[in-house]
């Protein structure tokens, strides 16, 4: 089975973006404010956005199953206050649900939190707990920076976050590290606030106890692990010069990094510098980037093409491509045989 970890839906039909756009003229002019909490948006719609798009993509390229969040760059949390967030993060939670109702054994749904700047971290929890326990999601998609490129939240391993870890610890479920938009004009969103916060996430994590007190609490650094795996030496060689323990006892039970790549070197030097059990398939697709690489004729978010060609045992691919999934998103399972069930 392959289980691409790191999908958005990025194709919604425009009611959602509507819906956006009239929110934050609201926030200006009240009485532009929008008029509903529901979207009026059809099955069949949600059926078009993704036929076309993510289901064509799988089919193609041989994945079975997308863990997906609502599109990342839109979450903008900066954007109005708590309560705005978390009108517009339950109606992009919920309709990540209904693709999931929709297409089971496609997608499972992994949950957009209600952040604000400014605001603690544990009034994300409420939000959380419903959509593991109610609509079965799986993992939840955590903005270290919900300011949008000017980082004045303190760092994820500051005590701030914790009372949102007990949560994720009690649910057993895990986030990935994302950022949104970047409203800091010094910041490309994908080209350089994802990158910038990848790689700033993990030296956060190197540099504390955070799993000490934490010791099942898991994150997925998406985009590679951005810098960091092209600069693994610098990391083991800072840890060392901190007095740290080495990385695979500091950190490597609790941070995965995940393959959106976009190059076969790139993805060389991961899985030649990460172990192999720290590394989760996954695409972005569609996403970041959504061309052809005219070099090789191919998307390049193909990223499963890359993984196929590297030299690497049948063993080490099931556990990139299946097997670490499993370990760290371990509601994955319960999922997966209720759809099995649902089929026989
Ligand atoms: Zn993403």
């Amino acid at each position: 089975m392959i289980i691409d970890c790191h999908g958005h839906y990025t194709t919604a039909p425009g009611e959602l973006q509507k819906f956006r756009d009239a929110q934050i003229a609201g926030l200006k002019d009240s009485s532009l404010a929008a008029p509903s909490d529901k979207l009026n948006i059809s099955d069949d719609q949600i059926r078009a956005s993704l036929e076309g798009a993510q289901l064509k993509l799988q089919r193609e390229r041989g994945t079975d199953l997308t863990i997906f969040s609502p599109r990342a760059s839109a979450m903008a949390h900066h954007i109005g206050n708590e309560a705005t967030s978390l009108k517009w993060t339950r109606i992009c939670n919920d309709l990540i649900h209904r693709v999931c109702t929709l297409y089971p054994e496609n997608f499972v749904g992994v949950c957009q939190l209600p952040q604000s700047p400014g605001v603690a971290p544990v009034n994300s929890s409420a939000e959380l707990e419903r959509c593991v326990k109610e609509l079965g999601f799986i993992g939840c998609n955590l903005n270290p920076d919900p300011s949008g490129g000017h980082w004045n939240s303190p760092p994820l391993t500051d005590r701030h976050w914790y009372p949102l870890y007990e949560k994720m610890v009690e649910l057993d479920v895990p986030a990935m590290v994302h950022v949104s938009s970047s409203c800091n004009p010094n910041f490309h969103a994908t080209g350089a606030h994802y990158i910038n916060a990848d790689t700033t996430a993990f030296m956060q994590f190197l540099t504390s106890d955070l799993f000490n007190d934490f010791p099942t609490l898991r994150f997925i650094i998406p985009h590679g692990g951005g810098a960091v795996p092209f600069h693994w030496g610098r990391y083991r060689g800072l840890a060392q010069d901190l007095k740290r323990p080495p990385l695979e006892e500091l950190l490597l039970k609790n941070v995965f990094l995940d393959t959106c790549v976009y190059h076969l070197p790139g993805i060389e030097l991961l899985t030649k510098v990460i172990p192999i059990d720290n590394i989760l398939f996954g695409s972005e697709m569609v996403g970041a980037v959504r061309g052809i690489d005219p070099r090789t004729g191919h998307y390049y978010d193909d990223t499963k093409r890359y993984i196929d060609a590297l030299p690497l045992s049948a063993a080490d691919k099931k556990k990139i491509f299946e097997d670490n999934a499993r370990r760290v998103y371990p509601r994955l399972a319960n999922k997966l045989d209720a759809v099995k069930a649902a089929k026989r």
